[in-house]
């Protein structure tokens, strides 16, 4: 191999006494020093003997001071696996699993998947030899099914605990309970700031070890009227910081990959225009669908004479640190989860982020040298429109899956159940009552055997009944293809903003009477048909990375399938089995037309519209199922398909009465355009 040098360098000159290094030593040299640098290296000595003195431990550091990438390995190096034991390190994001340990197999010289590996849901990087695992923390919580005293693990590190998500906040309860009867195991709660004291009272006041942060000062500037479209307006701050200020990289929040892409177009598009007068801007995105490879590239230094903007949903803010950004652009936004106890309604919204977020993403302009961050908000909102934390998950979300996932490792009482901060009572009643509803609970509130099988299952509670249900209905091929289709959380179709009119044909084209979910089993099996071929994606106008993602979770599915001991069957196109199995999963999500094609959830009678981007937004049929409600401009049904409203007491008598299905008007609803 030829190293590349840059122009005017000049060659090496190697002494022919000095060893010769390789590229790759010297690589690994190159590694260690930086190993070296991190604020963490001088205490590693000191943590050692805490964690050998102490049960539990706390550790608060400020992201990029190498929490995450060097604990596991000075645990490794001191001996911790010695005897076959593994040490566990749990991450929220899933993005943030793969990268770290991807990281670390990098630094320790192994293969990633041997000594150092990761675990998430629906794809398993380890092997019999992986002593160094990192994972996220609700597959940590499955772990738990199959290992409740967690026996192979010596270490387990509960890390960026700060984010509060819902399967950390149960991993807590857990673990706590775990070190009583596990003298032996360590347990570590890592986190980036302030919660520190909050989680030592929790855990029997666990002593606090804290790592000093370096950190330059972030100059923070503020919009001075409220931004109408901060897309654009990120766009146009990317450019102006890259022709005015001196080169330093950019650090952009946005809320999803929808978003990121837009950004990266404008920016892309718009960077063209300047053409030579601007230097080198290298755009960067990084969302938790994005290929490894891809996101590998955010690491990769910027080089000379160029400027790297990197386009990011809140990952950034504390779960992966980036070298050298010196710009933090933060409009003042993230994605949310929340969950309506009253209406029982959960969607994905966009929300403004808490000070404590705003302040963590600024402090990520000042880890290399001085920094600034421009805030595309007023210093007035700042002051008196955010919060100051994020609420934790556990308190706005949807708690089915976790709630049966407790239930399943035998924990009844769940509103005694050890919470840090405990869940509001009425959405751990509505948990229950709608496990009940699906047949997973009893009248005792005790799992049943249907309830056992949907917890075999790392999927929402609605979806796992659906899988089980397709057992009665004989289309249990058909309904795993359209459960994996639905887990793909990332863009099926590809859309290029030069070739909409194509590419909306090329939608249309996969239409299938009965529906999205439909639709989507549609162009899973002629993509199979095509021999997974990545061409037939392309001239279709679909994203061949989401549909191989949609086969493997799929393959997934199938071997969970033969764990519970159901057969795969077709249902050679008998499309009423498959929309049946469906509904008997998804029966609390039904809709029925109203007027001017507007719908009204069932049961809690909330006015709601049809997707513009679903096959039914023409056909307006009485009766539908929607997988998902978002909540845009407007609240919006995505995936719905078609059903006949008698199938409702067919698969949930117990909830559906046949009043409630009852037409008050008599009158058939006018259909507003298109195909019967
Ligand atoms: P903390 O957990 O305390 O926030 P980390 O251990 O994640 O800190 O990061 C320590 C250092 O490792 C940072 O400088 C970061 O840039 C680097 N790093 C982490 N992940 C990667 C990666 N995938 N590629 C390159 N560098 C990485
Ligand atoms: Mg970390």
């Amino acid at each position: 191999i030829q190293a590349l040098r840059m122009p005017g360098s000049k060659p090496d000159q190697e002494d022919e006494n000095e060893p010769k290094l390789t590229e790759s030593e010297k690589k690994k040299v190159s590694l260690q020093e930086t190993r070296r640098s991190l604020p963490i290296f001088p205490f590693r000595d000191d943590l050692i003997q805490a964690i050998e003195k102490h049960q539990v431990l706390i550790i608060e550091g400020e992201t990029g001071s190498g929490k995450t990438t060097q604990i596991p390995q000075y645990l490794y190096e001191a001996g911790f696996t010695r005897g076959g034991k593994k040490i566990g390190c749990t991450q929220p994001r899933r993005v943030a699993a793969m990268s770290v340990s991807a990281r670390v197999a990098q630094e320790m010289g192994v293969k990633l998947g041997n000594e150092v590996g990761y675990s998430i849901r629906f794809e398993d990087c380890t092997s019999e030899r992986t002593v160094i695992k990192y994972m996220t923390d609700g597959t940590l919580h499955r772990e738990f099914l199959s290992e409740p005293d967690l026996q192979s693990y010596s270490v387990m590190i509960i890390d960026e605990a700060h984010e509060r998500t819902l399967h950390t906040d149960i991993l807590f309860g857990l673990v706590k309970d775990i070190t009583r009867f596990r003298p032996d195991l360590k347990l570590l709660i890592s986190s980036a700031t302030l919660d520190a004291q909050k989680f030592s009272d929790f855990f029997d006041e666990a002593p606090i070890f804290r790592i000093p942060g370096r950190r330059y000062p972030v100059d923070i500037y503020y919009t001075k009227a409220p931004e109408a479209d901060y897309i654009d307006a990120c766009v146009v701050s990317v450019l102006q910081i890259h022709a005015t200020q001196p080169l330093g990289d950019i650090l952009v929040f946005l809320t999803g990959q929808e978003e990121i892409e837009t950004c990266q177009e404008l920016l892309q598009e718009r960077s063209r225009r300047l053409g030579s007068k601007i230097r080198e801007l290298l755009i960067l995105p990084v969302y938790s669908n994005l290929p490894s490879d891809m996101q590998a590239r955010i690491f990769h230094p910027t080089p000379r004479n160029a400027r790297k903007v990197v386009l990011a949903t809140n990952i950034a803010e504390t779960s992966l640190t980036i070298d050298n950004i010196i710009y933090v652009i933060d409009p003042g936004f993230c994605k949310q989860n929340s969950f309506n106890s009253r209406t029982g309604m959960e969607s994905l919204i966009v929300v403004p982020i808490s000070k404590a977020s705003a302040n963590q993403r600024a402090g990520r302009a000042g880890r290399v040298a001085a920094g600034k961050c421009f805030r595309l908000y007023t210093a007035w909102a700042y002051k008196h429109e955010l919060e100051d934390n994020t609420v934790p998950e556990i308190q706005r979300i949807n708690l089915g899956n976790a709630v049966l996932t407790l239930k399943a490792l035998g924990i009844d009482d769940l509103v005694h159940f050890d919470f840090l901060d405990p869940p509001p009572l009425e959405t751990l009643v509505l948990a229950l009552e709608q496990l009940y509803a699906l047949g997973a609970l009893n009248h005792h509130g005790e799992l049943t055997k249907l309830g056992r099988r949907m917890a075999e299952f790392p999927v929402d509670p609605m979806m796992a009944k659906m899988i089980l249900a397709s057992e009665k209905y004989k289309c249990s091929e058909e309904i795993l293809t359209i459960a994996a289709m639905l887990s793909v959380n990332g863009a099926i179709f590809y859309r290029p903003k030069d070739k909409t009119v194509h590419a909306d044909a090329a939608r249309h084209s996969f239409f299938t009477p009965g529906g999205d979910h439909l639709m989507l089993l549609n162009i899973y099996t002629q993509w199979a048909d095509s021999d997974f071929s990545t061409q037939w994606c392309y001239e279709n106008f679909l994203q061949h990375r989401s549909l191989k993602r949609a086969r493997d979770v799929r393959d997934q599915l199938a071997g969970l399938m033969a764990r519970v001991e159901i057969d795969l069957v077709s249902a050679a196109g008998d499309t009423v089995g498959i929309r049946k199995a469906i509904t008997a999963g998804y029966f609390y999500h039904v809709a029925r037309l109203s007027k001017g094609g507007q719908y009204k959830t069932v049961k809690h009678q909330q006015t709601v519209m049809i997707h513009p981007n679903s096959s039914m937004f023409e056909d307006l049929p009485r009766w539908v199922i929607y997988h998902e409600l978002k909540f845009t401009t407007k609240e919006f049904l995505c995936q719905v398909i078609e059903i006949e409203s008698k199938w409702l007491l067919e698969v949930a008598p117990h909830y559906y009465k046949p009043h409630v299905l009852e037409d008050s008007t008599n009158k058939k609803m006018p259909k507003m355009t298109g195909k019967s």
